[in-house]
């Protein structure tokens, strides 16, 4: 059998034994490369403003019904980093809508240098806030940024397109993965499973995706349709019990294929499944990003219907085996490989 083929087979399994067998094997190899550590990552949704209009997601910009558009404040933003430093999560990341425009760059560029000066470099920033030019990623590095997170979603081309309007191309959003890439951040990519129109195939090309672009870090789930969207209101060709074995499978897959990579388990997976982020822990990832936005501002940054935060002393890691690594970065061991 090809390669393709038996990835394939894996994501079709049925039989609970094997599926279990496929976790253990992929939980063995993080354990052999990775230890038994779980890194952490406080997350801040700072701000659900948006360019973008992306058919999936519940903060798209032509999206005005049951939301408020916010921005959290510098101080507010610094505030979190404060809180994660004393906390000793090791990183934190810095998530919004897509916003390019130059004050926006430079403000989130100040709150990073605020962030590494106040707290004496002992924590890592990283940033999810979309494609911008490579100019701004550049501004962005100089300011002391250490990781950025940008999803693929889909790597097959066509489905892409189906998932976004005209004016959002997939060359552009391989070519701001590549700079960022030149420009020495430590890169993260992902997919969301179970879209409309997405096969198994569409899958395995994603895992042989993470592996030609030479991703350091991975963060997937599933999908969720959002009925205040155009793609939550199509026709469903999965349901969420499918969506959340094929995102474990994915995990244990990708663990296997690329081996030294951060792997993150997801709220998407502890939104299906009140144990979803333990069990992808125990499949191949590795990391866990807890949220740590203020309250205030949970209700409004709604990527996706009923989004479940789970709080980290809610979950049991003693109970499989694993421990947090207070007050560690936790870079990702293939960007040090690859870097030294
Ligand atoms: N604006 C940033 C951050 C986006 S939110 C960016 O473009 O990178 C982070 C991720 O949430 C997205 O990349 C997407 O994969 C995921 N997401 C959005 N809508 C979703 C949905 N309906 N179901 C599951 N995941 C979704």
């Amino acid at each position: 059998m090809q390669d393709k083929e038996i990835y394939i087979s894996k994501l079709q399994e049925q039989d609970p034994d094997k599926i279990a067998d496929l976790y253990a094997e992929a939980n063995s190899c993080t354990e052999n490369v990775c230890g038994n550590k779980v890194f952490l990552r406080g997350l801040v949704e700072f701000s659900n403003v948006c360019e973008k209009d992306c058919y999936y997601c519940g903060v798209r910009r032509s999206r005005f019904q049951g939301i408020k558009r916010y921005t959290m404040s510098a101080e507010e933003i610094i505030q979190c980093a404060l809180f994660a430093h004393k906390e000793k999560y090791g990183s934190i990341v810095l998530q919004s809508g897509e916003v390019s425009s130059k004050p926006r760059i430079d403000f989130v560029a100040r709150i990073i240098e605020k962030i590494i000066e106040s707290t004496n470099g002992e924590l890592r920033v990283v940033l999810s806030i979309g494609e911008l030019p490579r100019e701004a990623y550049a501004v962005l590095k100089r300011a002391g940024v250490s990781r950025y997170l940008l999803r693929i979603e889909t790597s097959n081309e066509q489905l892409y397109k189906q998932l976004h309007p005209a004016n959002h191309s997939f060359q552009r959003r391989m070519q701001a993965l590549k700079d960022l890439k030149d420009l020495g951040y430590q890169v993260g990519t992902g997919v969301m499973i179970g879209l409309p129109g997405q096969t198994l195939e569409d899958l395995v090309e994603d895992l042989f995706f993470f592996r030609d672009i030479d991703i350091d870090m991975i963060g997937m789930g599933p999908y969720l349709p959002d009925k205040n969207t155009p793609l939550g209101q199509r026709q469903q060709d999965y349901n969420d019990e499918q969506r959340l074995t094929l995102s474990f499978k994915m995990v244990a897959l990708a663990r296997l294929m690329l081996r030294d990579v951060n792997i993150a388990a997801t709220t998407a997976m502890g939104t299906l499944h009140p144990r979803g982020k333990e069990i992808a822990l125990t499949a191949g990832a590795n990391v866990i990003m807890p949220q740590i936005t203020p309250k205030q501002y949970h209700h409004n940054y709604r990527i996706y219907d009923n989004k479940v935060n789970i709080a980290l002393k809610s979950m049991h890691l003693d109970k499989i085996n694993k421990q947090i690594a207070w007050g560690e970065y936790g870079d990702p061991k293939h960007f040090v490989k690859r870097t030294t």
